[in-house]
């Protein structure tokens, strides 16, 4: 066992009111400058959607290509080396602008200047780097208002043909609010792939940085990353990307998108992991438990054996408290109520999601009662709105028994809050299996 730290964060998906606070404040204290305008450290994306840059998990479909290897790492996609070597020069898998959003305001001129006429005009999207309209309309989440159904769960479905779907399937439609940064991975491949060795994972607490100095702007990391939480800076030629708020941490203050987080959802804090398990975890089969394999990567804390291996570490005691008392690993080992994001990318993400339960449809319009209700409690989940089967997708590589698990066990605290909040005796009879 090889005792490390890592700062990590649980989001609790069900309290995003998708606001975009943390977006905002986030630019405003790091990237509010020329040259990474369309940049969003933090972005908030609609699912379904299609994400920012728009259908980043499609990759595999992208030009080029990915794949996984013989060691279960993600790769370039096999041809004749002299092909690889090709597309390790062209970068294929690198996104265009229009992927992200090129910024734009509105011609605010012609609304307010036009003589009267008939009709109302039309506030029109135009450039803010050439002044011209807009070709394509996109931002970082021009998702927003589209929402989705059951039927538009995969990935590569285009803006109108999800939009097609939706007038006729208004009735299954769903939407949640998905924040993301850097997910500072334990298995990093925008470092593994960076050709001048500028990115680097921090020893101490696992942040990862890109050392300025160093970087000599190939953009590989930008293709390497497959969340694409790397981005390229047009004035300086370098690599940018979240920081953890490293300054902020070092002093004991809260990542800025944690502190103003409206809907008090994010909990950040360190973990102790075992470093001789990460790459066993990151290569190990979807079908032989993925995600259980990346959760057991994280060590108890409170473990006497753990305390005596982070001590042999060098790791300081009052970080080994600081673990101790930091909601992360309760939130995923103990309660096993977190997922990490698309764990089938191998990289052991260090952001993980507590999945949304609500809404819940059918149990009130059957029973009158809601899935706070003890009575109502597996029907409440078993007529979820937001499909078990979409969320497995996001959260456990496709397998819909952990997410299952998770929003039973979430159900039950909820109903057990409530008898607790209306001053009943909480039920007991909450099956076993809830955990
Ligand atoms: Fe690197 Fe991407 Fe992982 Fe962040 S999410 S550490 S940029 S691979
Ligand atoms: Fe969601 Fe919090 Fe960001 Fe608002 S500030 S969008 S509630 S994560």
């Amino acid at each position: 066992m090889r005792v490390m730290a890592q700062m990590a964060m649980v989001m609790n998906l069900d309290k995003c009111i998708g606001c975009h606070t943390c977006s905002v404040t986030c630019k405003q204290a790091w990237t509010n400058r020329t040259g990474v305008e369309y940049v969003w450290f933090n972005n908030v994306e609609t699912r379904p959607g299609q994400g920012y840059p728009r259908r980043y998990e499609d990759q595999d479909t992208w030009k080029g290509g990915w794949e996984l290897n013989k060691k279960g790492r993600l790769a370039l996609k096999a041809g004749g080396r002299f092909k690889k070597l090709i597309q390790i020069f062209s970068n294929p898998k690198l996104p265009s602008l229009d992927d992200y959003y090129e910024p734009w305001t509105y011609d605010y001129e012609t609304l307010t200047n036009a003589p009267l006429q008939e009709h109302i005009p039309v506030a029109r999207p135009k450039s803010l780097i050439s002044g011209k309209d807009m070709k394509i309309s996109w931002s970082a989440n021009w998702d927003d208002d589209l929402g989705g159904s059951a039927a538009t769960s995969e990935q590569d479905v285009l803006l109108n043909e999800v939009s097609e779907k939706i007038k006729f399937e208004f009735e299954q439609t769903f939407m949640f609010y998905l924040p993301r940064i850097c997910e500072h991975c334990l298995n990093p491949s925008c470092a593994a792939s960076c050709p001048s060795g500028a990115i680097y994972k921090r020893e101490e607490d696992g942040i990862v940085l890109v050392d300025q100095d160093k970087c000599r702007g190939w953009r590989m990391c930008v293709t390497g990353c497959p969340y694409k939480k790397v981005y390229f800076n047009h004035r300086t030629g370098k690599a940018e990307k979240c920081t953890f708020c490293f300054p902020r941490i070092e002093v004991g203050l809260p990542t800025v998108c944690s502190e103003t987080c409206v809907g008090r959802l994010r909990y950040i804090g360190l973990v102790l992991y075992d470093a001789d398990k990460v790459l066993e975890a990151a290569s190990t089969p979807e079908e032989t438990g993925l995600y259980e394999a990346q959760r057991n990567v994280f060590l108890d804390p409170a473990d006497p054996r753990v305390i005596a291996g982070a001590e042999e570490a060098g790791i300081p005691r009052d970080w080994i408290d600081a673990a101790q008392r930091s909601p992360i690993h309760a939130l995923i080992n103990t309660y096993k109520v977190a997922l990490p994001l698309h764990p089938e990318y191998r990289t052991m993400p260090m952001v993980w999601y507590i999945p949304p339960l609500s809404p819940v449809v059918d149990a009130v319009r059957d029973t009158g009662r809601d899935a706070e209700d003890h009575q109502n409690l597996f029907a409440a989940v078993e007529s979820l709105r937001i499909p078990v089967d979409y969320l497995a997708q996001l959260f456990t590589a496709g397998d819909p028994k952990p997410v299952d698990a998770v929003l039973r066990r979430l159900a039950a605290m909820r109903s057990y809050m409530r008898d607790i909040n209306l001053g009943r005796e909480p039920d007991d009879a909450i099956p076993e299996e809830v955990g």
